[in-house]
């Protein structure tokens, strides 16, 4: 029968909270299949299309598809013989030694099973471009051996390193943003702030389906619908043109923060990236953060947009988020915005707190089950 291997990478290091890591990656995968810590390694029942599945979870650096065996050279062999696919000219044995008990070493390992497959199939090995490879691995209890396997995304299991607010717009950045800080252990509330007299059904729409693909990732998602037209509507009638854009992110940093409040959650994150467009100025990102309690946390500050987007294609949020939508806020901005605000200046113009907590409780909770 075959299983699934699983090997995660950084988590092995952990030292102490190693077991805690573990334990929440085989939590993470028992959403969706059966999963038990062995050592070094996690085992997964196999199912039609499960690779799909662990493909996308956190803190999975590769796994295998093949065979577990007892710890002995002709039960290895048979599966060695059970791995091999139907059609191929050349192979390669790549063997791992993690139980040094084991009476013959790698490269003696390589020989035996090598010369086990030329005699039995007839086939060449090839160590340098091979039609196929097979993986033993030679553990504590068990061996294991496959052929077919697969990059996980890498990172740490969702959860282990607590909650997050994201702040999800629509547009193709912040959803790559959320899916960093779950690669990164965080476990994600998204939050989407929106004019309820302007926006249509379709924002809606929109934004669910970044979160349900967000979800994927994640598993179970919580996400918050906020209508600020209350709130914009004051930030139009008082604030400036020019201010509008850092006044209004401010006060979606706050709502934000009320909503990691009720969350329990320790971080806000962002799509932010530098310089990209008017708000991003390490001015204007200096008076936006310093609206929030919490650290604000922008993943996507390295990368240039050709990287967003090809990471915002691989993880399949690309085609949902060119979808046309009304951006809430793009019509109370000005088109030369500032970009050299001033912390002390735009404090002047902020008297929204009861509107903003009032935003906050008319919000819809949406649950997205994976
Ligand atoms: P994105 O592609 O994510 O929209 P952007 O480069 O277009 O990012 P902005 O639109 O200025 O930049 O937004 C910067 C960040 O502010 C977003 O990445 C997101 O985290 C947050 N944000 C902006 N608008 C909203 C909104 N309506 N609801 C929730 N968060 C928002
Ligand atoms: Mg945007």
């Amino acid at each position: 029968m075959e299983i699934c291997i699983v090997h995660y990478g950084e988590i092995g290091v952990k030292g102490e909270n190693r077991v805690f890591f573990e334990r929440k990656l085989v939590e993470n995968i028992g959403r969706f299949a059966k999963a038990k810590r062995r050592f070094g390694w996690i085992e997964v029942e196999y199912y039609d299309g499960i690779e799909d599945k662990l493909r996308k979870v956190p803190g999975i650096r590769y796994f295998g598809i093949g065979y577990k065996t007892d710890l002995e050279l002709s039960a290895i062999k048979s599966a060695v013989f059970k791995a091999l696919p139907e059609d191929f000219e050349t192979f390669k044995i790549s063997t791992s030694r993690r139980n040094k008990n084991f009476p013959l070493n790698s490269i003696e390992i390589n020989k035996e099973l090598g010369s086990a497959v030329v005699e039995k199939t007839g086939k060449k090995v090839d160590l340098e471009n091979p039609d196929v490879t097979i993986w033993v691995e030679i553990g504590e209890n068990f061996a294991l051996v496959y052929s077919k396997r697969f990059e996980g995304i890498g990172g740490l299991p969702v959860g282990t390193a607590g909650k997050v607010v994201s702040l999800i717009s629509g547009g193709i950045d912040s959803p790559v943003a959320s899916f960093l800080a779950m690669k990164r252990g965080c476990e994600v509330v998204a939050v989407h702030f929106f004019n309820k007299t302007l926006h249509s059904p379709d924002v809606r729409k929109k934004i669910v389906m970044l979160a349900e693909k967000l979800s994927e990732y994640q598993g179970d998602l919580k996400l918050y619908m906020i209508p600020f037209e209350d709130v914009q509507m004051e930030i139009i009638r008082i604030v400036p043109p020019k201010l509008r854009m850092v006044i209004y992110r401010r006060s979606m940093m706050r709502m934000a923060n009320l909503i990691a409040e009720k969350e329990n959650a320790k971080a806000i994150v962002t799509g932010d990236n530098i310089s990209q467009v008017a708000s991003q100025t390490l001015d204007n990102l200096n008076v936006i953060y310093s609206a929030s309690k919490l650290a604000v946390l922008p993943p996507l500050l390295g990368f240039d947009k050709e990287e967003i987007i090809s990471l915002a294609k691989k993880i399949g949020t690309y085609e949902i988020s060119i979808l046309p939508y009304e951006d809430c806020c793009s019509l109370m901005v000005a088109k030369h915005p500032e970009t050299r605000a001033k912390k002390e200046f735009v404090e002047e113009f902020e008297e929204f707190e009861e509107l903003e907590k009032s935003a906050v409780e008319k919000g819809e909770i949406i649950e997205i089950h994976s």
